[in-house]
C-alpha cells in the first residue's frame, strides 16, 4: 500500500527525511515520515497518532542495514535521547535503554567494574540493533549476557517483557517481530577489575583496527557464516578480495566487508552483494545469507 495519502498529525514527527546520513554506508533516500520520540510517553503518542495501515520501521545506529535509494514509505522512527541511559542494580543487572550506542555500554559496564560486556565495544550498534539480530564477536553474543527486554509493539502499543530465552536467539538471529521496539534491555554481568576490563576494551579496539576496513563505508560483515565455516574465509578463497564493481569493492582487509565509495547509492550495494552471492553459489554450492538488512524497496531489474 502507497503511504502517500495517509498523514501523520504530531509535533514531533517530520516529513521527507532523507536517512542515509543516519546509517554507517550513507545512502538511502528519505522517510515519507521520521521521528526520534525522546522517551517512552512520546513514543506512545506518536504511534497512537499513527493512521492505520501506516508502515513503522525502526532504525537503531544503521550499522547493518541498507536503506533503498526509493527511501522508505512509512514511517521511522529512532529512539532519542531519553533511550540512551545505563544503569547498573545491586546485584549486578545493568539495565541499558534500547538506544545507547553498544561502545558506550561496554565502557559504562567496565567502569563499574562489571565484565561480560566488552564485547560490544567494537560493535557501531546500539542495544535494541543488538537484541534484534543478537550482534555478537569475540567469543560471546548478546545472548550470552540478555536476561531480558522491554517492548513496545508499534502495532497495538502494548508494553511488555520479554524474558530472553522467549526470544530464541540464535547466531544473528532473534524472534523479535518487525513491529517490535526494543526499548530497554536488562544484562547479567560478573564483577572484575575496572583496569582490566578497560585494558580489554582497549585490545579488542585495536584488534578491530588491525582486522577490520575501519574509516570506510560498510556495515560489518554481509553475510552470516554458513554452519562451518567463515563466509569471509569461502569468498576470500574464491579471490575476489579486492574484487571492484563501480563505487563498490570486497575489502583487501576482510572478505565479508564490502566497502562502499561515498559516491556509490543503495542499488550499487544491493546488486553487488547479489553478484557476489550468485558467484559463491555457482563456484561452491553454497548459498550465502545476507546478514545485512535491506530496507525499503530494491528492483532487480536495474541489475
Ligand atoms: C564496522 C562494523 C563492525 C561490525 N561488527 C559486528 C560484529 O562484530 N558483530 C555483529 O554481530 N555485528 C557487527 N556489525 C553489525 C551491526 O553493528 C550489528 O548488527 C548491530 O547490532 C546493529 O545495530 P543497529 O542499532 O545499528 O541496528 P540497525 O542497523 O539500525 O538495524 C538492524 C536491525 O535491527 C532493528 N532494530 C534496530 N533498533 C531496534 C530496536 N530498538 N528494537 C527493535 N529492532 C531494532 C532494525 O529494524 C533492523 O532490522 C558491525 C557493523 C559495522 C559497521
Amino acid at each position: 500500500m502507497t503511504q502517500e495519502s495517509l498523514r501523520i498529525d504530531h509535533n514531533a514527527v517530520r516529513a521527507g527525511v532523507l536517512l542515509g546520513p543516519l546509517t554507517t554506508y550513507k545512502v538511502g533516500g528519505e522517510a515519507r515520515w521520521f521521528a526520534e520520540p525522546k522517551d517512552l510517553e512520546d513514543l506512545r503518542s506518536i504511534l497512537e497518532a499513527r493512521p492505520p495501515g501506516m508502515e513503522v520501521v525502526i532504525l537503531g545506529r544503521g550499522s547493518n542495514v541498507v536503506v533503498s535509494d526509493d527511501g522508505i514509505d512509512g514511517l521511522v522512527l529512532r529512539l532519542g535521547h531519553g533511550f540512551s541511559s545505563a544503569d547498573i542494580g545491586t546485584d549486578g543487572t545493568i539495565v541499558a535503554g534500547g538506544g545507547l550506542p553498544l561502545p558506550r555500554l561496554a565502557r559504562f559496564a567496565a567502569e563499574a567494574g562489571r565484565s561480560g560486556l566488552g564485547f560490544f565495544v567494537g560493535i557501531p550498534g546500539s542495544v535494541g540493533g543488538a537484541v534484534k539480530m543478537n550482534a555478537g564477536g569475540h567469543g560471546s553474543d548478546t545472548a550470552a549476557v540478555l536476561a531480558s527486554v522491554v517492548v513496545v509493539d508499534s502495532e497495538t502499543g502494548e508494553l511488555t517483557t520479554r524474558s530472553s530465552e522467549d526470544l530464541d536467539l540464535g547466531y544473528r538471529f532473534s524472534n523479535l517481530a518487525d513491529s517490535e521496539i526494543v526499548v530497554q534491555a536488562s544484562f547479567s554481568s560478573a564483577p572484575g577489575d575496572p583496569a582490566a576490563l578497560l585494558a580489554e576494551l582497549r585490545d579488542i579496539t585495536r584488534w578491530r583496527k588491525e582486522h577490520q576496513p575501519g574509516g570506510t563505508l560498510n556495515a560489518g560483515s554481509v553475510f552470516k557464516n554458513p554452519a562451518d565455516r567463515s563466509a569471509g574465509e569461502i569468498i576470500d578463497s574464491l579471490g575476489l578480495k579486492g574484487l571492484t564493481v563501480g563505487p563498490v569493492r570486497v575489502s583487501e582487509i576482510h572478505a565479508n566487508f564490502m566497502v562502499a565509495e561515498p559516491d556509490a547509492n543503495a542499488t550499487d550495494i544491493w546488486t553487488f552483494v547479489h553478484n557476489i552471492q550468485r558467484t559463491v553459489h555457482e563456484r561452491t554450492g553454497i548459498l550465502l545469507e545476507p546478514e545485512v538488512k535491506f530496507l525499503g524497496t530494491f528492483h532487480e531489474d536495474r541489475i
